[in-house]
């Protein structure tokens, strides 16, 4: 007889791991099943994010911005260094490592709190069962389940035009694995992907081109904070090329030549390395969607309600493989809130106040609504900047370039939305988000008594600044 879980949950990154131990912990009885092989071929938990996603991207983000530093930003502070050589090798090797122990976590906190896990492809079954195809082969597995959650993330969309050989041409997987640096790197996408991963590769030395089919820089950040990002990486070499259809690639032995079209015609370009990011799109194929009557919306993804209910009774979906902004933090509190619903809590997701993280040189974070978004409904808002040139932090640090700009309400003085470009504006949304979550006004930021000297002061001042009050600000 199959044997019975509470929960059977499908896929093991961000979203389906963290409702598994969640699940877990409100006393049910779960089964976690994953398929996902690492580079040494074993099972490696923790999805795209933990294996060829945020982690990895960010150790190559922190091992290169060390490598620039040392080559550009010493001598200012005095410091004098010999010859500054990278061995890509070990910068590999200790991502690796890294991604390793991490997944190894994930393991080790699935036995801590008692969920089962398999290594193997799940698929759904009439009548709430699961067929597991366990890795490596063997005879397939049948499971009964009261509820399933499906969270099977997502993968690399690709292009006619561009086949991946994995090799020259790469998607964002290759990227975090080039044993040399290319000396020209093209990227196709100007997305988080394209300009997280372009930045590792020129700050290693690489002479990087980024072609964007879009006409616009970062449509989805704050339009100030986007034209100043394009203005600043370009200057640190990213070479970004907008309204750029690429047209074919064609490979030679170790190059690839790009035909793109943009106003100006037709152009061909040459690279010794291109990566394809694009966008992701839901990873839904080897579910048996068809079968079981499981609805997929227009664009593939699954169709789930505002708390992720399928259109199937005790079935459910989260993270990349449905509706919403594809983030680690979106996915793992999505599965959160499936399994405490399902233990009968209200919990819900608060997707107005998701934060957004472009990890770049300065940080690139928001949270809540754009100048855009608010001019489009009609909103009438209140504006504070502070530049980070006027706070003692960041000039301290020598990293003057970025602002804080604080969106509220003008009448109620609620803020609406926060965007930063800082170094670790990735760590000072936080503050943003939680007053966000709270339904702060800027009066509340502007009391509160921010450390000094901080980045944070910036937030402080930004919020001041709405009420046209800055403290530190000349002129
Ligand atoms: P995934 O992490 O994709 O996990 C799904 C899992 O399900 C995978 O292990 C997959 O193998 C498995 N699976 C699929 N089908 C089956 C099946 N039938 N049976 C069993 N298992 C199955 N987000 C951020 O918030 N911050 C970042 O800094 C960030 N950086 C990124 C950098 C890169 C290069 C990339 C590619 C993505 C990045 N993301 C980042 C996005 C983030 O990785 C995803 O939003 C997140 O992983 C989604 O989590 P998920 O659990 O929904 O899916
Ligand atoms: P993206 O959606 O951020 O950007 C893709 C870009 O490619 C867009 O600007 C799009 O206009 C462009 N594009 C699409 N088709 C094109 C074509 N044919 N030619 C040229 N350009 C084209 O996607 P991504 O960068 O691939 O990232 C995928 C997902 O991963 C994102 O949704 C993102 O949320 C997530 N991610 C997040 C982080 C982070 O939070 N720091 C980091 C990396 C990835």
């Amino acid at each position: 007889m199959a044997e019975t879980f509470d929960l059977v949950v499908i896929g093991a990154g961000p979203a389906g791991y963290t409702a598994a131990i969640r699940a877990a912990q409100l006393g049910m009885n779960v089964l976690c099943i994953d398929r996902y092989v690492g580079k040494d071929g074993h099972p490696s938990l923790g999805g795209t994010c933990l294996n060829v996603g945020c982690i990895p991207s960010k150790a190559l983000l922190e091992s290169s911005e060390h490598f620039a530093r040392c080559r550009h930003d010493l001598g200012d502070h005095g410091i004098t260094t010999g010859d500054v050589r990278i061995d890509v090798s070990a910068m590999l090797a200790r991502k690796d490592r890294i991604v390793r122990d991490l997944a190894a976590g994930v393991a080790t906190l699935f036995t801590r709190n008692g969920v089962r896990s398999r290594a193997g492809t799940g698929r759904l079954l009439p009548s709430m069962r699961v067929e597991i195809a366990p890795l490596p082969d063997g005879p397939t597995e049948i499971v009964d389940a009261r509820h399933i959650l499906i969270a099977t993330g997502s993968v690399p969309r690709d292009i006619d035009s561009v086949s991946i050989d994995g090799r020259i041409i790469v998607d964002s997987t290759g990227a975090l694995d080039f044993p040399t640096v290319p000396e020209r790197l093209g990227l196709i996408g100007v997305g988080v992907i394209g300009l997280e991963l372009g930045s590792v590769w020129r700050r290693l030395g690489s002479q990087v081109v980024l072609l964007e089919a879009m006409d616009t820089f970062l449509p989805g950040a704050d339009e100030q904070i986007a034209t100043a990002a394009m203005k600043e990486m370009s200057r640190q070499g990213l070479e970004v090329r907008l309204g750029a259809r690429v047209l074919s690639a064609r490979t030679g032995a170790d190059s690839v030549e790009v035909t793109y079209e943009d106003t100006a015609g037709k152009h061909r370009t040459e690279f010794s390395r291109l990566v394809v990011a694009i966008g992701r799109r839901p990873n839904t194929r080897t579910l048996n969607v068809t079968e079981v009557g499981l609805l997929l919306d227009e664009r593939g993804y699954i169709h789930v309600d505002e708390v992720c209910r399928t259109n199937l009774p005790n079935v459910y979906a989260v993270g990349d493989v449905v509706r919403g902004p594809m983030l680690a933090h979106k996915a793992s509190e999505e599965g959160v809130m499936v399994v405490e619903r399902i233990t009968g809590q209200p919990t819900r997701v608060n997707y107005d106040a998701i934060p957004w993280v472009i990890y770049s040189s300065p940080e690139i974070a928001w949270v809540g609504k754009t100048e855009r978004q608010l001019r489009a409904a009609a909103r009438d808002y209140k504006i504070g900047v502070f530049p980070l040139s006027a706070s003692g932090r960041a000039r301290a640090m020598g990293a003057t370039f970025g602002m804080t700009k604080v969106l509220a309400d003008k009448r109620s003085d609620r803020i609406l939305g926060v965007h930063i470009m800082a170094p670790m504006a990735s760590e000072m949304i936080a503050e943003a988000v939680l007053a966000m979550e709270f339904g702060a006004s800027t009066e509340d930021l502007q009391r509160t008594i921010h450390a000094h000297p901080s980045l944070a002061e910036t937030t402080h001042e930004a919020a001041l600044a709405a009420d046209g009050r800055p403290l530190n600000v000349h002129g």
